[in-house]
């Protein structure tokens, strides 16, 4: 059995005990590549050695035994490697291209579909969600799981203009990033306080230090220690929540979801842009967020038609402007797109320098 190695918590781990044997060799010597078909990437060495990536979804969370299966896939067709990605897709990288076709017809058989590459819609990244975090006000993968759902047939075809990413998060401040369509998590009301429990629950120290724009501050009620909030100060991200679980800020009716688009992190072809708000308000009504499905399948399906070849969302929008993306989509302009926000002047940082 291999020894155990120990954690390591700074940075990322060394890659090169597990990579696969052919890329660990070719490292940095790779001279050419191309994307055969959807699913599939080609890399050569300059060597001539060839390697073939087959990349595939999964559901996300996955039980132990849908790991040991991929274990057991990744032995017979791979050489028993494998590798996550970070829009947790799972990549075989075979050295044969006869290994190809019976490597998809396996993963297809188990239900895994071979796609996300290229001008496809890739694999929703979302935020840790429940099962990590203390401030969600949705279920961020349970969103993904849905909706790709429905996008399944973007995911194994490439038939959109470029690569399509989208992301979800399940509160708006901290974890979520740009993305060609984001789909976010928004409080739209400040926190009501229970202010017969926050002295039995709270530090209210702590609770006070968790606010971004220093919105809260320590007041007596009734006699007794609690917590007042500025509520013009407030933006709603519902990060006093965990430290303080009286400071209730989920509800049915102010915590809705929004969409975003446009936003790029990377420096390819363009540089990066932010993301803008284009529908808000929408149901977070789980398990299958129909109405969250309906407006993304709709941009989508807009862009599909009407980009140029190889314009991502922001490119085709910055060409046909916004007006006309809210025309072409259907999707109405209101108030609530305008930030008419004044508090980040004098509370968020908004420059490269740290202040207190
Ligand atoms: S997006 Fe917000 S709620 Fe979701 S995991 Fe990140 S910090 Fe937590
Ligand atoms: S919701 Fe956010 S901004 Fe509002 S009081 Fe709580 S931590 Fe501060």
């Amino acid at each position: 059995m291999a020894e155990l190695r120990a954690p390591d918590e700074c940075g990322v781990p060394d890659p090169m005990p597990f990579m696969h044997p052919t890329l660990r060799e070719n490292y940095g010597k790779w001279v050419f590549h191309s994307h055969p078909k959807p699913g599939v990437l080609y890399h050569r060495a300059e060597n001539g050695t060839e390697v073939w990536t087959v990349k595939f979804g999964t559901a996300r969370q996955l039980d132990g035994y849908t790991v040991r299966l991929l274990c057991d896939l990744a032995d017979k067709h791979a050489d028993g490697h494998m590798r996550f990605t970070a829009r947790s897709n799972v990549e075989f990288m075979v050295t044969a291209e006869s290994k190809v076709d019976p490597l998809i017809k396996e993963l297809n058989s188990h239900g895994f579909p071979v796609g996300g590459t290229a001008n496809s819609v890739s694999m929703i990244s979302h935020t840790q969600g429940f099962l990590h975090c203390d401030i969600p006000g949705t279920d961020a993968s349970g969103v993904v799981k849905a909706l790709m759902d429905e996008l399944h047939e973007e995911f194994i075809k490439c038939e959109m203009p470029n690569r399509v990413k989208l992301s979800t998060s399940c509160c708006e401040i901290n974890c979520g990033g740009q993305a060609d369509i984001a789909i976010i998590m928004q409080h739209t009301k400040p926190p009501k306080i229970n202010h017969d429990l926050v002295a039995n629950v709270c530090e209210r120290p702590t609770v006070v230090a968790r606010c971004p724009v220093a919105a809260i501050r320590p007041a007596l009620v009734n006699g007794k220690p609690s917590l007042e909030v500025d509520e013009k100060k407030c933006i709603c991200c519902g990060a006093c929540f965990p430290p303080c679980p009286p400071m209730q800020i989920n509800d049915p009716e102010h915590s809705k979801i929004a969409i975003w688009v446009g936003g790029k992190n990377s420096n390819a072809r363009s540089k990066p842009t932010f993301h803008k708000l284009v529908a808000s308000g929408l149901p977070n009504n789980l398990p299958r967020w129909p109405e969250v499905a309906a407006v993304v399948k709709n941009i989508l399906a807009v862009y599909k038609a009407d980009a140029q070849p190889w314009e991502r969302m922001g490119d085709w929008i910055d060409r046909i402007g916004w007006p006309r993306f809210f025309e072409k989509t259907g999707l109405p302009f209101t108030k609530y797109h305008i930030d008419d926000w004044r508090g980040s002047r004098t509370t968020l940082n908004a420059s490269t320098h740290i202040r207190f």
